[in-house]
C-alpha cells in the first residue's frame, strides 16, 4: 500500500527542494521523493493527501531531551547553574508514583507535536523507554549513572546493567538504550570510563553533559566551587587540575559513540580534537542562554567534523520542546557570538537537526533525509497564516516561521504519530495529566 504526501515545497535535506513535490511511503519506508506529477505518475494508484501551502521535510532530530521532566518548565528561572541544580534535585522528591511516567508520556507526544520523529534522550527513571515507545517514537534512551570519586566504579557500571537488562525486552521497537554518564562532575573519572565501556561492549552510544558551565570548569578543576557546594550533601567531587574535555580525552572517553551535549566552554584546540575523535556534539542553544552559561562554538565544532545535532534540552532549562525554537537560537546565537551572518544558515540548523543529528544517534542511513530506501519519518509544517506562505528558500521559511502550533501532521516509520487535527484532546489530555505532579513540585499538596 502506497500513500503519497504532496507539498508546496518538499525539503529533502542533502537535495534541491521541489516545488510542488510529493514523497512516496511504502511499507514505512521512502519510495520516491520528485515532483507530484512525476511521483503520481509513478504511482497511479496510491491515495495522495496534498497538504497544501506547506513545506514536507524529513522528521527533526531532537538529540537532548529529558522527557521525564515535561513538568518542570519555569522552575528556578533566573537562578545560577549550580542554584538551579540544587533546586531541581530539592523538588523531585515531592513526586509520587505515577508523576514521572505521566510526564515522560507528555514530553513524548509533545515532541511529536513539535515534529520530532526521533530523540536522544537522557532518563534518570528509565520512564522516557515507555513513554517514546508508546508514543510511537524513534530513537535511544540513555539511562542516567552517577558516581563520586568514592564509588566503586565497576559497581556503578554493574549497577547500571542491571537496569539496562531490565528495561532490555521493552526496548525491542524503533527505541533503543543508551548509557548517560551524567556529567564529569557528577561522575568520577574512573566511574565515566567504566560507563563508557559499559556503552562500548554493548554496542551503545552514550551521552554526558560537558563544558556546559563555568561552575562545571571550576568544579571539575579545583573540586570546589558553587557546584560542589550545591551537591554536598550527595557526593565530593575530586579535584582533577583539568578542563573537562582534556580528562576525558586523557583516558581515550571522547571518541565514536560518544555524545557530548553543550560543549559551550571548548576552546579552538579541544573543538579540533572533539572533531577528530569521532565524538558526536548536541547544541542546546535556549538552554546554555537561559542558564547564562554562554554560546557554544558551533561553527567551529562542525569545521573540524563533528556531527553537531540540536537539542532542547528539557523544560527545565529551555521551557519546552520547541525544536523550532531551537533553530533560530543556534542561528541567532552563531551569528550574534561570531558576528557574521552566514556563521550559521538556515541551511545549516536544519541539517544539525536531521542528518547530523542522525549520525550523532548512530542513525545515518536510517533518517535524516527524504531518500529512496530511508525509513519514513516526515514532517509537515503549514506556513499559512505566516510572512512565509509565499516562500522563496523553504529553509528560511520552516526555520523562521517554524513552531509545534504549525505542525500539520508528524509521521514515524511510515506511520502518522501526530496530527493537528486530530489530536487536540490528546494533547490536553497529556498536560492535564501530568499537571498532578507539576504542583506537587511546586509545592501546591491540595
Ligand atoms: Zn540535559
Amino acid at each position: 500500500m502506497t500513500q503519497l504526501y504532496a507539498a508546496d515545497h518538499v525539503l529533502p535535506v542533502g537535495a534541491e527542494p521541489v516545488r510542488r513535490g510529493a514523497v512516496a511511503v511504502a511499507d514505512g519506508a521512502i519510495a520516491m521523493v520528485g515532483p507530484l506529477d512525476a511521483v503520481r505518475a509513478a504511482h497511479p494508484e496510491a491515495d495522495v493527501e496534498d497538504l497544501g501551502r506547506a513545506v514536507l521535510m524529513p522528521a527533526l532530530v531532537n538529540a537532548h531531551t529529558h522527557l521525564e521532566y515535561a513538568g518542570y518548565g519555569g522552575f528556578g528561572d533566573g537562578l545560577p547553574f549550580a542554584a538551579w541544580l540544587a533546586d531541581h534535585i530539592a523538588r523531585r522528591p515531592r513526586l509520587v508514583p505515577g508523576d514521572v511516567e505521566a510526564q515522560a508520556a507528555l514530553g513524548a507526544l509533545l515532541c511529536l507535536q513539535a515534529g520530532v520523529g526521533t530523540i536522544g534522550d537522557a532518563s534518570y527513571a528509565g520512564a522516557s523507554l515507555a513513554a517514546a515507545t508508546a508514543a510511537g517514537l524513534r530513537g535511544t534512551v540513555h539511562l542516567e549513572a552517577f558516581g563520586g570519586p568514592d564509588a566503586d566504579p565497576a559497581a556503578v557500571a554493574d549497577a547500571l546493567a542491571e537496569r539496562l537488562d531490565a528495561l532490555e525486552p521493552a526496548a525491542r521497537g524503533l527505541v533503543g538504550l543508551g548509557v548517560s554518564p551524567h556529567s564529569p562532575y557528577s561522575v568520577a573519572p574512573a566511574v565515566f570510563a567504566a560507563l563508557v565501556g559499559l556503552a562500548r561492549a554493548r554496542g551503545v552510544t552514550a551521552m554526558a553533559h560537558v563544558a556546559e558551565s563555568a561552575a562545571e570548569l571550576e568544579a571539575v578543576r579545583d573540586g570546589s566551587g558553587p557546584i560542589a557546594d550545591a551537591l554536598a550533601a550527595l557526593t565530593r567531587i575530586e579535584a582533577t587540575g583539568r578542563h573537562p574535555v582534556d580528562l576525558l580525552a586523557d583516558r581515550g572517553l571522547i571518541g565514536p559513540g560518544l555524545i557530548l551535549v553543550h560543549a559551550v566552554h571548548v576552546d579552538d584546540a579541544q573543538a579540533a580534537a572533539i572533531g577528530a575523535s569521532g565524538a558526536a556534539v548536541v547544541h542546546c542553544p535556549r538552554s546554555n542562554a537561559l542558564l547564562g552559561c554562554g554560546i557554544a562554538p558551533v561553527p567551529a565544532l562542525r569545521a573540524a567534523g563533528a556531527p553537531v545535532a540540536i537539542g532542547t534540552d528539557s523544560p527545565a532549562s529551555a521551557g519546552d520542546f520547541d525544536i523550532w525554537a531551537e533553530l533560530r537560537a543556534a542561528v541567532q546565537g552563531a551569528r550574534a557570538r561570531e558576528g557574521r551572518a552566514d556563521a550559521l544558515t538556515a541551511g545549516d540548523a536544519i541539517r544539525m537537526a536531521t542528518l547530523d543529528g542522525a549520525r550523532a544517534l548512530g542513525l545515518e542511513g536510517v533518517v535524516g533525509a527524504l531518500a529512496p530506501g530511508l525509513r519514513a519519518d516526515l514532517v509537515a509544517v503549514d506556513l499559512v497564516g505566516t510572512p512565509y506562505a509565499e516562500a522563496e528558500d523553504p529553509a528560511v521559511a520552516v526555520v523562521m516561521a517554524g513552531a509545534p502550533e504549525r505542525v500539520l501532521l508528524t509521521i514515524v516509520d511510515g506511520v502518522v504519530r501526530y496530527r493537528r487535527s486530530a489530536d487536540a484532546e490528546r494533547v490536553a489530555a497529556a498536560l492535564a495529566a501530568a499537571e498532578p505532579g507539576r504542583r506537587r513540585m511546586i509545592g501546591d499538596t491540595d
